[in-house]
């Protein structure tokens, strides 16, 4: 590695955070990432520090009512201020007109580099500080508010904190307006508009997220305008930066000099979705990783590195989980019977219920027992289909009280749980809109072996039949739903069972086989080397 003290200075700005579940400031994946890669920075030395929001209510605490039908609740994250120190800082932000006030605080911990979080519930804000309410809630007006936040607020917090920073790093579209504030800080001092774009691409890098194309946010410029997303630009140049409407992924493609997909399968996706937009950067692939130490668990790892048997630990890290669900649903799982794990958001393009349309193949499975299923996963709150998807699920675990599981409120704890104490982790989403999909990772590193379409990271790492196996075979045709349940229900039932259940040796060897060939080339490392070779040191 190159000497650390040469490194850029990384300001990584972010809507979310995952880092542990007390910390409720995040909703899922892309917040994982943010979290990990503060942890990982820290652990290897790397200088970069997060720039996010301090939400009072965080994302959705999503429970299941007595009909089976989640619904969504806002505990208050007050004693959140307990982990946090005061920097004294506050800075001014202007929406639709009115000043807000947003103070700055730190979170500083001995395993993760520093996290500063702007705050706008604050007495003086009056009825204006819901901007740092709720994660992702509401209307586009409130979206818009929280993006200026993030955006113009974290440069303004970086400048009022005096923190040196050689590169910027939007990681999604919500922090696309910090480009407004550099851009009129060049402009400041002295260049014309087209320099001071000029000038802010060469500080900036970009990563883009979903493949699914109304997850990409617009706004019409109107409303941008009133909101003050303008931030003194003009529209002729806030069409230049974003397109009309006004596209966030646009923008974040068009003010960074490099971006990046997550997997290289999605850079793949993103470069062709992305094709028609001039004038935009280059976009890499660098696949995601996680924060081994956060995910990994320690007995499993170390038995994999002494050369030990891993299913006696896997027994035991099951038998825990088993117990957890227990304590959590009165369901009784059974340790020698096949445990397959699936939590995703639930989006109507993951499919969460695929397994279950052919219900006579499948009844006599989940009736006996040999196959067991744990569901985990939110709905968006305002997403009804996938309320109905969760519904469903719930359903059919009130059908197979034992054998089909679902637990409320997805988090980062349930993740930990579930990846590394199932056997199986199964993904099905309809191909290619998985953009990465880490959980994947989490489970292959702890020996749980991923039942996967070719989607994400999956392509990457998959050695079919020997560390893992893969169904649907890229297809993208017609019918991808019927062509991937088929494939589904073959490999699950002529591979993965017999091999569950008559074959326990060469499971043992899967298990090894699957942590051994991700280890290194999933974790977080390998994505922040990643980050530096190919994207921070190419920033001058
Ligand atoms: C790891 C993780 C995710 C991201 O995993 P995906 O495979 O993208 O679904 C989301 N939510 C939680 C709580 C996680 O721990």
């Amino acid at each position: 590695m190159i000497q650390n003290n040469k490194q850029k200075n990384v300001a990584y700005f972010c809507m979310e955070y995952g880092i542990n579940s007390n910390l409720r400031i995040y909703a899922g994946g892309l917040g994982i990432l943010a979290g990990d890669i503060l942890k990982a920075a820290h652990e290897y030395d790397y200088p970069i520090f997060g720039i996010g929001m301090l939400w009072l209510e965080g994302y959705t605490k999503q429970l299941i009512d007595e009909n089976g039908r989640p619904y969504d609740k806002y505990p208050r994250n007050e004693y959140i201020y307990d982990y946090l120190e005061d920097t004294d800082v506050k800075i001014n932000i202007k929406v639709k007109g009115k000043d807000i006030k947003l103070k700055v605080w730190k979170l500083k911990t001995d395993y993760m580099n520093t996290l500063y979080l702007l705050d706008s519930n604050l007495d003086e804000n009056g009825k204006y500080d819901w901007i740092t309410k709720r994660l992702y809630a509401w209307g586009e007006e409130e979206r818009i508010a929280q993006e200026i936040a993030l955006g113009i607020g974290g440069i303004r917090a970086i400048r009022a904190l005096d923190l040196d920073v050689d590169v910027y790093h939007f990681n999604e579209g919500h922090a696309v307006f910090a480009g407004t504030e550099i851009i009129n800080e060049k402009m400041n001092k002295g260049l014309d508009f087209e320099q001071a774009l000029k000038a802010t691409q060469n500080k900036v890098v970009f990563t883009t997220h979903t493949p699914v194309k109304k997850g990409n946010e617009e706004h019409e410029h109107g409303l941008l305008k009133s909101m003050g997303a303008y931030n003194g630009l003009t529209k002729k140049q806030m069409k230049k930066i974003g397109n009309d409407p006004f596209g966030n992924t646009v923008a974040g493609l068009k003010l960074a000099k490099i971006s990046n997909g997550v997997a290289q399968l999605h850079g793949v996706t993103a470069r062709q979705m992305w094709e028609h937009i001039e004038g935009k950067s280059p976009i890499k692939a660098i696949t995601n990783g996680i924060h081994r130490k956060t995910w990994v668990d320690s007995r499993i790892y170390k038995a994999f590195e002494n050369g030990d048997d891993l299913l006696p630990i896997h027994q035991q890290l099951k038998s825990e989980l088993i117990n957890y669900v227990k304590d959590k649903t009165n369901s009784q799982l059974d340790n020698d019977k096949l445990l397959i794990g699936f939590a995703r958001r639930a989006a109507p393009y993951k499919r969460a219920n695929l397994i279950f349309r052919k219900m006579d193949l499948v009844d006599p499975y989940l009736q006996e027992g040999k196959i067991q299923i744990i569901f985990s996963g939110k709905a968006h709150p305002l997403d009804d289909k996938g309320k109905d998807l969760v519904a469903e699920i719930v359903k059919m675990s009130k059908k197979y009280p034992n054998s089909v599981v679902f637990l409320e409120d997805y988090d980062m704890e349930i993740a930990k749980m579930m990846t590394r104490g199932v056997d199986v982790w199964l993904n099905n989403p309809r191909r290619p809109k998985e953009a990465s999909g880490t959980s994947g990772m989490k489970s292959a590193m702890n020996g749980v072996l991923n039942l996967s379409i070719l989607d994400g990271w999956w392509p990457e790492a998959c050695q079919h039949g020997m560390n893992g196996w893969q169904f649907g075979d890229g297809y993208m045709g017609d019918n991808q739903d019927k062509h991937d349940l088929d494939s589904l229900y073959r490999v699950l039932l002529k591979e993965v069972l017999p091999t569950y259940y008559d074959h326990k040796s060469k499971w043992e060897e899967m298990m090894n086989n699957s942590i051994e060939s991700t280890y290194e080339d999933f974790s977080a490392r390998k994505m922040l080397e990643n980050y530096y070779l190919k994207m921070y040191r190419k920033i001058k």
